[in-house]
């Protein structure tokens, strides 16, 4: 086993990893950046539509991937694929395994940028036989754009939301037919354009108000059973299902190393500078709050670059592993109540300047967010134009954090 410093060690290739390293090998840092996959890039990788990027002049996922990639290597970071990192072998040193077998690799600062996975159907708990041709959104990705199989010719996908969409897309690319869209939720949550373009451009059903109860069939799936808000139930002919859109942050290795976890979004605790609970451990992207844009993701990569480089800047020494500074100095806990589902970044400190995507569980027509701590308002903030809704995220600016006590409880968000 062989051990190597670095300056950074980015762990994930995708939008919010490699923002990062572009920034910091920029800057002058020795970045390498660690991707379990063969190609850099993440989930934009495989997803063959446009809508990545900056609107209106979006790319297809993998353009996008390139052009992130190519700008990181340009800019000096060392991108290593087919590398996997394990576990923790000292406070910012990973343990990796890889094509040359297992490493160790010490940093004087990680950034952890491991996305999202989706939950499979034995996690969403849907009962029946274990057929094949059972898919999340990400294997039916995979194995279309990546590698060319062939995934039935019916398929039902189940949920209704962007991503979803992105799934329907998908099978229709491989030559199948779309059968249904199916959603518990009471309407369909993804934008109304692209509802009505799947109900009247591709003739697919987006049914509303319905759970998919059962899988049937034995080798092969024949169809799924649901359940429609009324009781009725109903058989839907298909060979192939697809689970999409229930994300949850891929935090294992955050998990693994004692990170502090947030409760609402269980990813990595993060400040307003995307610091973790380890001094000189930062986490950017899906890590954080599952899927939101790649926009975003890329966003708080370059945001958490910054603070990374203050944190080199500050650490003068060629390795300051050592530092046991406290963590978060100055930071409470940030807490989204019901029905607000999650807030990420979920620590606020009173220098903190960078907006809060926000979750709700319930359509709101109207917003307004209430910022208190220990029952002292710090601010409120209207949303006259955008409704909330499940499925899209609402931003919270950071206008208010300068009224943070950083010794008072914890701040709380509300929504009325
Ligand atoms: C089906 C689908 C469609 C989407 N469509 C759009 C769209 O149209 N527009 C848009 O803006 N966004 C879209 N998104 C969201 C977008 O893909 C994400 O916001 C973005 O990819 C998040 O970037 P990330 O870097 O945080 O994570 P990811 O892209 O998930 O990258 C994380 C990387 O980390 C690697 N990794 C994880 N653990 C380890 C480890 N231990 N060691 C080494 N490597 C590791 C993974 O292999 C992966 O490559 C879509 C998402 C999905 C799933």
């Amino acid at each position: 086993m062989t051990s190597r410093h670095v300056d950074v060690l980015v762990v994930g290739a995708g939008p919010a990893g490699l923002a990062a390293a572009s920034l910091l090998a920029t800057a002058g840092a020795r970045v390498e950046v660690l991707e379990r996959e063969q190609a850099p890039g993440g989930v934009p990788r495989h997803c063959a539509h446009r809508g990545f990027g900056n609107r209106p002049r979006t790319l297809t996922g993998p353009a996008y991937a390139r052009l992130l990639a190519d700008a990181a290597v340009h800019a000096g970071a060392v991108l290593r694929t087919g590398v996997t990192a394990l576990d923790w072998a000292g406070p910012r040193a990973l343990t990796t395994v890889g094509p040359r077998g297992v490493r160790t690799l010490a940093a004087r600062a990680v950034v952890l940028a491991t996305g999202a996975r989706e939950r499979p159907r034995a996690a969403r708990l849907v009962p029946g036989t274990r057929p094949a041709g059972v898919y999340t959104t990400g294997e039916l990705q995979q194995a279309v754009h990546l590698y060319g199989q062939h995934i039935g010719t019916r398929a039902v996908i189940v949920g209704a939301e962007d991503v979803s969409h992105a799934a329907a897309g998908t099978v229709r690319a491989a030559g199948a037919e779309v059968v249904a869209l199916v959603t518990e939720l009471p309407r369909a949550p993804a934008a109304p354009a692209r509802t009505l373009t799947a109900r009247l451009r591709h003739r697919t059903p987006v049914l509303t108000g319905t759970t998919v109860t059962e899988l049937l069939g034995r080798g092969r799936l024949s169809g799924v059973r649901v359940r429609h808000r009324d009781g009725r139930t109903a058989i839907l002919p298909c060979d192939t299902v697809v689970f999409t859109g229930d994300f949850v942050a891929d935090h294992e290795l955050a998990r693994r190393g004692g990170l502090a976890l947030d409760e609402g979004t269980r990813g990595p605790a993060v400040d307003g500078a995307l610091r973790t609970s380890r001094p000189g451990v930062f986490a950017v992207g899906s890590v954080l709050h599952a899927v939101e844009s790649a926009a975003t993701a890329a966003r708080e990569g370059a945001h958490a670059a910054n603070a990374v480089r203050d944190w080199l800047t500050d650490g003068a020494g060629p390795d300051p592993s050592d530092r046991t500074e406290p963590a978060w100095p100055g930071g409470v806990p940030l807490v989204a109540e019901p029905p607000l589902l999650r807030i990420a970044p979920n620590r606020v400190t009173p220098a903190d300047r960078f907006p809060y995507l926000l979750r709700t569980a319930v359509p709101l027509p109207r917003p307004v967010l209430y910022v208190t701590q220990d029952g002292r308002p710090l601010h409120r903030e209207r949303f006259r134009l955008t409704p909330a809704v499940p499925h899209r995220p609402l931003t919270l600016t950071a206008r208010w954090t300068h009224r943070v006590d950083p010794d008072g409880g914890p701040v709380r968000v509300t929504v009325a």
